[in-house]
């Protein structure tokens, strides 16, 4: 069986675009703003010899009653139980944000190994800024830019070393 990764965080922090760098596909859709993923979206994935599987999570229907935030708890809370690992994404640029504390503390009593990425850390791997995201309790932050496909491997790595 292959492993499952999920992909969660609060919107616009980067899921998509991390998705699309490790399936190096164009499939999920990456959006200036947040919210077009429509829906939890599947990418088969390789590092080295090892496959996975990468859930990518945060879209939602824009008209749905419930609303972004119960929407957006929902699929987390799906993807999760699907997943053998989670790898929670945060914003560098952003800081730590309210939202960002209450996937953690979802996060934290799950039961699933969760790994902490930093997001839009390009220029920013040294800068003291990062030890602010301990505060999260899910471990040792690893700074990477999906962007720019910096810190990727290694944080795959961790993830795939449980496995
Ligand atoms: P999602 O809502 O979490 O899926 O976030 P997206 O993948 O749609 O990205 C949201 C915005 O952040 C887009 O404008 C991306 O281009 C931008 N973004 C994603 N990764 C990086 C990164 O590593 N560095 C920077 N500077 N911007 C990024
Ligand atoms: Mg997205």
């Amino acid at each position: 069986m292959k492993p499952v990764v999920a992909l969660v965080g609060r919107p616009n922090v980067g899921k998509s675009t991390l998705f699309n760098r490790i399936t190096k596909s164009r499939d999920a859709i990456v959006a200036d703003f947040a919210g077009l993923t429509r829906d939890r979206h599947y990418g088969d994935a390789r590092l080295g010899s090892r496959e996975f599987i990468v859930i990518d999570t945060g879209g939602f229907e824009p008209d749905k009653p419930s609303g972004v935030v119960a929407e957006m708890a929902k699929q987390t809370k799906q993807a999760v139980a699907e997943a053998d690992a989670v790898v929670f994404v945060v914003d560098m640029r952003n800081g730590v944000s309210g939202q960002d504390h209450d996937i953690a503390r979802y996060l934290r009593q799950c039961n699933k190994r969760v790994f902490l990425a930093v997001n839009k850390a390009e220029g920013m791997a040294d800068s003291p800024l990062l030890a602010e995201f301990h505060e999260l309790g899910i471990g040792e932050p690893h700074p990477i830019s999906s962007a720019h496909g910096q810190g990727i491997r290694s944080l795959l790595e961790a993830v795939l070393e449980t496995f």
